[in-house]
């Protein structure tokens, strides 16, 4: 299988799969038993908080709190930040359904919900922002980078618009797709970030785990009550193979590494515009270094997919994460792309480890599929 579906998920790497392996076989005592400290079982949350610290250069490891991934980390945010109180808060156009998902339900209950629309090339609009925040604005969340078209926002502007105008609200942003794909420094240009969610999976780590950077002096409320685990907050038995595997993730990110993909992926853009007539989405726009989202004039992102899965190749289409929905990347039409353009979308999204060779078999196979379906006409001379 050629797997060129990486925003939906990554493959654990094998230093990840032994690692988890370890605390399932080995040291399987509750890290909440007063033995955890001679089982062992207490090290793997130790180690993935101070591995994350380091990483994204976080005041200190307990700035972070585990969750079962950003779908919980985000819905925690927006159901126990400040309770029933929350009264005003703002999101981008393009957030993930774990974000917009609970605002509009905030909506529904009598927080007034702002919605701050992108350009056409997909970055959230500045001014509008700044129009949209008063003084009693309370959270305001915008992604850091989008799964669908891989556009990384300006996060720091974002976070320093949001604190002079609104001294007093928190700034959350959904790091899922940035972290190991792009450097972030949470004392430096994200200095005013307050809230961040991850999770593992999208960086070779194991499914079912993530969390929260929460910048000291952030309250978030209870979220889940029982045993009182993670400083009270989030309670259930330490998922210990889980932390195992993210802090050897963490362990193994380089991020510099993704230069190179950049450069596979800008390769793979080059041959694809060569041979057939694509509309690459955001190209002008600072994007992950690993995703190419595009649409073939006159065909059907689903059925190319499908079509490319049959001969052993992955991709997604769109928000390929919310499976079995249909309806085309709800990111494309904020950037107005139409909507026969946007059903048509093919998002490739690259691994630390995608070769020429399985981008040089894509091309290959997509020239196949549409010449086959009588779709898009190859491009003279292409
Ligand atoms: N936010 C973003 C931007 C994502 O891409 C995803 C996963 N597709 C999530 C949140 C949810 O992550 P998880 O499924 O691991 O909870």
């Amino acid at each position: 299988m050629i797997y060129l579906d990486n925003n939906a998920t990554t493959k654990a790497s094998s230093t990840v799969v032994a690692a988890v392996t370890h605390y399932l076989e080995n040291c399987y005592a509750n890290a909440s038993a007063n033995t955890a400290g001679y089982t062992g079982a207490d090290v793997p949350r130790r180690t993935a908080a101070g591995q994350l610290a380091h990483l994204l250069n976080a005041e200190e490891p307990d700035c972070f709190l585990f969750t079962s991934g950003a779908t919980e980390s985000n819905n925690w945010i927006f159901s126990a930040l400040n309770g029933s109180r929350l009264r005003k808060v703002c999101i981008s156009a393009i957030e993930h359904p774990s974000v917009s998902e609970p605002a509009e339900r905030l909506g529904r209950n009598g927080c007034e919900l702002s919605v701050i629309p992108v350009n056409r090339d997909g970055i959230v609009c500045i001014e509008t922002l700044a129009e949209l925040l008063s003084p009693d604005t309370q959270l305001v969340s915008v992604m850091a980078a989008n799964n669908e078209t891989g556009v990384v926002q300006p996060i720091e502007e974002i976070a320093q618009l949001v604190r002079a105008r609104c001294p007093t609200a928190l700034f959350h942003t959904d790091a899922t797709q940035a972290i190991g794909r792009i450097p972030i420094d949470l004392q430096g240009s994200w200095a005013e970030v307050d809230l961040m969610s991850f999770s593992a999976h999208k960086f070779h780590g194991p499914k079912g785990i993530g969390g929260i950077y929460c910048r000291p002096g952030t309250a978030l409320l209870p979220w889940l009550v029982g045993g009182g685990q993670e400083a009270g907050l989030r309670s259930g038995t330490t998922n210990t193979p889980g932390l195992a595997g993210l802090a050897a993730a963490v362990g193994q990110i380089d991020v510099a590494l993704y230069d190179e993909v950049r450069d596979r992926r800008d390769y793979f853009e080059s041959q694809l515009r060569g041979v057939l007539s694509v509309q690459l989405h955001a190209a002008n726009a600072l994007r992950l270094p690993n995703t190419s989202c595009f649409s073939i004039a006159g065909t059907s992102g689903e059925e190319i997919a499908d079509q490319l899965a049959a001969r052993g190749v992955i991709v997604g289409t769109g928000s390929a994460c919310s499976s079995g929905s249909l309806s085309p990347p709800k990111t494309l039409l904020a950037m107005g792309v139409n909507y026969t353009l946007a059903a048509g979308t093919i998002r490739v999204s690259l691994s630390r480890t995608t070769s020429i060779e399985e981008l040089d078999r894509l091309v290959a196979l997509l020239v196949e599929i549409v010449a086959v379906r009588g779709g898009s006409p190859q491009l003279p001379g292409g």
